[in-house]
C-alpha cells in the first residue's frame, strides 16, 4: 500500500539534510519495494519570505492528511527581529499543536567508536542507550493563565503548570510501551515534593505501571535526575517526564554524545507523526555542504518505525548509521573523532551504499 510523506525542509541546513533524507527514501523504495509518495512544502523563514506567514493553513492540512512529516529546521538571523507572530519557530508550535503531537521521543545513543567525543569521561558514557519520552502539549508551556499583568504597581509574569489525568495517562502509556522493546525500565521524573501537578503525575504513572508488571518503574525528582545524567547516565533506559523538565533534560542527555548533528527525534500523537533532527538551522554552516545529515537520517529511521510500520527498514537504516560511524567516518562537526571526514552529500551517499550492502547480505 502506498504511503505519503510531507517533507518540510525549512531553512539553513534544513534544506541540505532533508535533501539527503529524500535520496535515502528514494533508495528505500527501490530496494525494499515500498511505495512512498513525497510532497514538499515551505515552512519557517522560507514560508515567511514567500507568503509572510510561518506556515500556511494548506500546509497544515497536507500534513494532517499524510502518514508522516519529516522536517529539517527553521530559523535564521534574517528573521530574528520579526515580531512574535512572524517568527519562523511559530511554525513548529503550530504544527505540534494542530497535529496533536503530545509524545516527543528523543533516543540518545553513545556509539562505542564515539565515546571519546563526549564532554564526560568515556567510561562514564560507554554503553549509554536511553530514550527521553517528553510530554509535549501540556504543562507550563500551554497552561492558562499565561500573561504579564499589573499588580500593586508593578508588572507580574504568570505561567500556569497544569496536567489532567488524561494527559498524564496517555504519555505514561507511551513510555511503558516504548520500554517493552528496550531494557524494560521507566524512570518517571517529577517534582512531587513541591508541585501539585507532579503529585498527580506520580500517582497516575504508578497506577498505569500496574498494567505493565514486566516493566520496572522508579520515580526520581527532576533535580536528582539532572545530576544522575552526568554522574551515571547508563542507569537510565526510558526517562518519562513532563514538558518543561523534558525540554531541559533532553538537551542535557543529548550532550552526553558530544554531538548535536546526530540526534533524532519523533513527535507522535493520535494522527500524523512528525520527525526532525534535534539541531537547528545552523546559519554558520548553511549552504556549505558541511552539515551532518545523520540526525535527519536517524529521524527517517524513526519515521519508518513509528508511522510507516516498517520496523525492518528502520533497523536497517540504524544499522547502516552504526556501521558507517564504527568504520571511522563522520562529518565536520565530529572531525576530531573521525578517521575520514565527509561532506553532507558524501555522508548521505555512504549511508545509502551501506544500506544496500546490509540489504544484500
Ligand atoms: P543550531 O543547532 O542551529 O546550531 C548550533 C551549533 O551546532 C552551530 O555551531 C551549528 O553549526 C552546529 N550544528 C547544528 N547542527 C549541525 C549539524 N547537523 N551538523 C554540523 N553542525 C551542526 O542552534 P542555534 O545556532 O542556536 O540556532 C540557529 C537557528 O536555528 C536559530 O534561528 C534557532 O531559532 C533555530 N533553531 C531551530 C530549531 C528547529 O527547527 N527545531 C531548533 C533549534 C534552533
Amino acid at each position: 500500500m502506498s504511503k505519503s510523506i510531507v517533507l518540510l525542509p525549512g531553512d539553513g541546513i534544513g534544506v541540505e539534510v532533508i535533501h539527503e533524507a529524500e535520496k535515502l527514501i528514494d533508495c528505500i523504495c527501490d530496494l525494499y519495494g515500498v511505495e512512498i509518495k513525497t510532497e514538499k512544502h515551505l515552512v519557517g523563514g522560507a514560508s515567511l519570505d514567500a507568503s509572510d506567514i510561518p506556515v500556511k493553513d494548506e500546509v497544515i492540512e497536507a500534513c494532517k492528511k499524510a502518514d508522516a512529516v519529516l522536517l529539517g529546521a527553521v530559523g535564521g538571523p534574517k528573521w530574528d527581529n520579526n515580531p512574535p507572530e512572524k517568527r519562523p519557530e511559530k511554525a513548529l508550535l503550530r504544527l505540534r499543536k494542530d497535529l496533536g503531537l503530545y509524545n516527543n521521543l528523543r533516543p540518545v545513543t553513545v556509539f562505542s567508536s564515539l565515546k571519546n567525543a563526549s564532554p564526560l569521561r568515556p567510561e562514564v558514557v560507554d554503553g549509554v542507550d536511553l530514550l527521553v519520552v517528553r510530554e509535549l502539549t501540556g504543562g507550563l508551556y500551554f497552561g492558562q493563565p499565561k500573561e504579564i499583568i499589573e499588580k500593586d504597581g508593578e508588572e507580574v509574569g504568570i505561567d500556569t503548570m497544569t496536567y489532567t489525568v488524561t494527559e498524564i495517562e496517555r504519555i505514561a502509556i507511551a513510555a511503558f510501551e516504548a520500554a517493552k522493546g528496550r531494557s524494560k525500565k521507566v524512570t518517571s521524573v517529577d517534582k512531587a515534593n513541591i508541585l501539585a501537578s507532579s503529585q498527580l503525575w506520580r500517582k497516575t504513572v504508578t497506577r498505569i505501571a500496574e498494567q505493565y508488571p514486566e516493566i520496572e518503574l522508579e520515580h526520581m525528582l527532576v533535580d536528582n535526575c539532572a545530576m544522575q545524567l552526568i554522574r551515571n547516565p547508563s542507569q537510565f533506559d526510558v526517562i518519562l517526564t513532563e514538558n518543561m523538565f523534558g525540554d531541559i533534560l533532553s538537551d542535557e542527555a543529548a550532550m552526553l554524545t558530544g554531538s548535536i548533528g546526530m540526534l533524532p527525534s519523533a513527535s507522535l500523537g493520535d494522527g500524523t507523526g512528525m520527525y526532525e533532527p534535534v539541531h537547528g538551522s545552523a546559519p554558520d554552516i548553511a549552504g556549505k555542504n558541511m552539515a551532518n545529515p545523520l540526525a535527519t537520517l536517524a529521524s527517517t529511521a524513526l519515521m519508518f518505525r513509528y508511522s510507516l510500520d516498517e520496523e525492518s527498514i528502520a533497523s536497517d537504516i540504524e544499522a547502516a548509521i552504526a556501521k558507517v560511524l564504527n568504520a571511522g567516518y563522520n562529518c565536520m562537526d565530529m572531525s576530531r573523532h573521525a578517521r575520514k571526514v565527509l561532506s553532507t552529500s558524501e555522508m548521505g551517499e555512504k549511508i545509502i551504499e551501506t544500506l544496500k550492502d546490509i540489504h544484500a547480505a
